[in-house]
């Protein structure tokens, strides 16, 4: 039995879940200004983001992990702000590859920044899966949800260069504003059929307090199947694994699977079974937090020891289930943005 085992018994929270992934944001900056994420009217000119020297390094960033490896977790996620634009992750990316208990290293991305030769050195690193987001089909809606005159054929190039890397799964993510881009549900549907790429629809979410959110903005998940069901024919498919957020559906035709993420209209707060960590090195318990717990303090005194058992502690108290309990009151309660804990 080793010495962590002996002193330590991960703690599953108040609902009885396990502390399973830990999803790292390694920058707060992005290059896109998705309308409903990071809108220009608050990340203008002149937005203050963290200084260099506020980020967490590589090392500070593997001491979380090794210790979130010792309480159960298997599973990292690269995250932002857009990770692309963090230099030398590659580096950060091998390091966590020699953690102990870590068998999934992916990474959420807009893509825009993935080169043929970044694809092959992430890859190389160790980086296992890539989650791609990609709102439209056309570059006059894409635009208007990224807001930098960013083309849907950059998006594709990148998803290339991820394809010819060998990725072990490459997933692409449409987030669903009603009245934005729901218009680009089929086409997208259409384009990812039968590629091998898994295209998972999202519902948009009340999450931050920049995107002026409201019920009659989401596009349901029953809606978005009703719909593709309607040109392509889809039947519900097993969940891979407890916890999994999309719900699958395969299409009839053998053309691969979609998937659909009901935040919304089915939330799925009884099954989570992570945390988050800001770029500053706070600890987030849900994606919906006001507030996260800064680790730095217990990581600067550099024991591993000590950072496993506050993370063990904020774990062992949590009870959140924002989404299950979402009411007016709580949407608009100051709330993390997501670029700063990323998705
Ligand atoms: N820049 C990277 C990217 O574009 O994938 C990673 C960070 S981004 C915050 C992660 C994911 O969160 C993206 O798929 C984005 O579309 C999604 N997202 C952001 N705001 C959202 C919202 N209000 N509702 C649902 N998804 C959202």
């Amino acid at each position: 039995m080793s010495e962590v085992e002996q002193v330590v018994s991960p703690a599953n929270d108040r609902f009885n879940r396990p502390l399973k992934d830990l999803r790292v944001s390694v920058t707060d900056r992005c290059n896109f200004r998705c309308v409903y994420c990071m809108p220009k009217s608050v990340f203008k000119k002149g937005y203050k983001f963290l200084p260099k020297s506020e980020l967490l390094t590589f090392e500070e960033i593997e001491q979380v992990v090794c210790a979130a490896a010792d309480l159960g977790v298997t599973k990292i996620r690269l995250t932002g702000g857009e990770p692309l634009l963090r230099r030398d992750l590659e580096h950060l990316i091998s390091k966590i590859r020699g953690v102990d208990g870590i068998t999934d290293i992916s990474m959420t991305t807009n893509a825009s920044l993935m080169t043929r030769d970044r694809a092959h050195s992430l890859r190389d690193a160790g980086l296992q899966r890539l989650n791609v987001s990609l709102d439209a089909m056309d570059d006059e809606t894409f635009m208007k949800v990224n807001d930098v005159d960013v083309t849907v054929q950059a998006v594709l190039d990148g998803i290339e260069h991820a394809a010819q890397a060998n990725f072990e799964s490459l997933k692409i993510n449409m987030v669903v504003k009603k009245g934005l881009n729901d218009q680009s549900i089929l086409p997208m549907a259409r384009f990812f059929h039968g590629t091998g790429q898994i295209l998972r629809f999202i519902e948009f979410m009340d999450v931050g307090n920049s995107n002026a959110w409201n019920l009659s903005h989401v596009t349901t998940s029953q809606e978005i199947a009703d719909l593709i069901n309607a040109e392509l024919p889809i039947t519900p498919a097993k969940a891979n694994y407890r916890g999994e957020v999309a719900k699958r559906w395969e299409y009839l035709d053998g053309g691969g699977e979609i998937g659909i993420i009901s935040s919304v209209s089915d939330p799925f707060c009884g099954d989570c079974s992570r945390a988050r960590l800001s770029a500053t090195g706070s600890i987030y318990t849900c994606l919906f937090a006001s507030s996260g717990h800064d680790m730095r303090p217990s990581l600067r005194t550099g024991d591993v020891n000590a950072v496993r058992d506050e993370l063990n502690k904020l774990w062992f108290v949590r009870a959140d289930r924002y989404s299950e309990t979402r009411t007016q009151v709580s949407i608009i309660r100051p709330k993390v943005e997501m670029s700063f804990i990323g998705g």
